[in-house]
């Protein structure tokens, strides 16, 4: 049964998507700090990678015209990586070529090592195969040419694309300038771990996972520490987020109990664009802005406030960071047993996939689906995404799977 004042999962990220704009000020980072950073404009290619004709093995650089197999060839000279073959080659003759040496003019391919036998009198090779033109050579840009796009605007820069920069020179680059991202916890049975619990209180275990998440993402993060439920409090520490941070993570407080002030304080001082999503663990999760602030209101529940920070919250602050690429992974996968699931959310169950000896991905609960039990997660590998209308899943049936993020692992 669709209950009409949940927002679909889609609609609630599209909404926000539509409502946030990425920021615009950019900095200039050197290599070596540039890793999660986000690049501000494409990287084109100012060279030819390779800049040179080169050896791709070790062995002898020849004519092809005159590489038949059983010919023999004289060595004239060495062609190491950092040391070209300068000189004339005479007919009939090679040189001697290592991985990474540039080729010699007037020679066209070489040939491994292996594929060659030295003469008894050690003068030259005898060839044992013959050699087309271009054997085992790495032809200047055939990896990057010059002025080829080698990365986009948008690009989280992975180790690979430094890798790439350092290859073509690149000693700095601009990136988007950092989110700044508050965090704080309300509740009044919250204890900080350290302390000593007293009867009725538990250990403040959203802020610190919901750290940790926003410490993977890669951007600046500001503990505004665990607050009572009290209205004043949490206006205060609203308030003071606006003053430097794009956005307020908050966890608990935005149901509908009588001690749920985050979602009041909200509204007083500024404004919510909605607060209850179709999403199961997740329905309460509050959305809205405090003059130049974006706010997402996280329920209280441990794994509520994991997944919506993961499914709903993470690909906004994506946006926000200017990344382009923020949809998650996913997968079709066969259930492996029954699965309990009623019409009217989507389910983000807590799910373990692996492939079976065919090669099929198989996936299975990991175990008790409440939003309150954390240990479930630990347990899972991803999150099985059950469709809002859709009801029971039989064992054989398929499903999507979403593999855990870079965040929760
Ligand atoms: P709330 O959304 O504030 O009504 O909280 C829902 C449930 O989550 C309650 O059982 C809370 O005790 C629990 N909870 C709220 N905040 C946290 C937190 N920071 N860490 C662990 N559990 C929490
Ligand atoms: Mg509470």
């Amino acid at each position: 049964m669709n209950t009409p004042s949940l927002m679909p999962f889609e609609q609630a990220l599209g909404n926000m998507l539509d409502t946030v704009s990425a920021i615009t000020d950019k900095e200039t980072v050197e290599l070596s700090k540039a890793l999660g950073r986000i690049l501000c404009r494409p990287v084109n290619s100012t060279l030819d990678v390779p800049g040179y004709d080169n050896s791709a093995m070790d062995g002898y650089a020849v004519r092809s015209s005159e590489a038949k197999k059983g010919a023999c060839l004289k060595v004239i000279g060495v062609a190491a990586a950092g040391h070209p073959y300068n000189d004339e080659i005479p007919a009939n003759s090679c040189v001697r070529i290592m991985t990474g040496a540039p080729l010699p003019d007037s020679v066209d391919a070489m040939i491994i090592q292996e594929n060659t036998e030295a003469n008894q009198d050690k003068s030259g090779i005898t060839l044992l195969q013959d050699v087309v033109e271009g054997d085992n050579i790495r032809r200047r840009g055939s990896d990057i040419a010059l002025g080829e796009e080698v990365i986009a605007t948008g690009t989280r820069l992975s180790p690979v694309d430094i890798g790439l920069l350092a290859s073509l020179g690149i000693e700095e680059v601009t990136v988007y300038r950092k989110p700044k991202i508050a965090v704080f916890s309300t509740g009044d049975e919250l204890v900080a771990p350290g302390g000593k619990l007293k009867s009725g209180q538990i250990f403040d275990s959203n802020r610190y996972l919901l750290l940790a998440m926003l410490e993977k993402m890669g951007v600046e993060v500001i503990n505004l520490g665990r607050l009572n439920d009290d209205l004043d409090a949490i206006s205060q520490a609203l308030r003071d987020a606006t003053q430097s941070c794009d956005a307020v993570i908050t966890s608990g407080g935005v149901s509908v109990g009588d001690a749920d002030f985050t979602k009041t304080a909200l509204e007083q001082l500024g404004s919510v664009s909605f607060w209850k999503v179709a999403m199961k663990p997740g329905k309460p999760f509050a959305f809205g802005k405090l003059k130049n602030t974006w706010f997402f209101g996280l329920p209280g529940n441990p794994v509520a406030a994991a997944v919506t920070m993961e499914q709903l919250t993470q690909p906004v602050l994506k946006h926000l960071a200017g990344e382009k690429h923020i949809n998650p992974e996913s997968y079709r996968a066969i259930a492996s047993e029954y699965l309990k699931k009623r019409p009217g959310r989507a389910d983000f169950q807590r799910g373990w996939y692996e492939q079976d000896n065919n090669g099929q991905l198989k996936v299975s609960s990991a175990g008790s689906q409440s939003s309150a039990v954390l240990s479930t997660l630990k347990r899972a590998n991803c999150f099985i995404r059950l469709e809002q209308e859709r009801g029971p899943v039989n064992s054989g049936e398929e499903v999507t799977i979403l593999p855990f993020s870079a965040l929760l692992k």
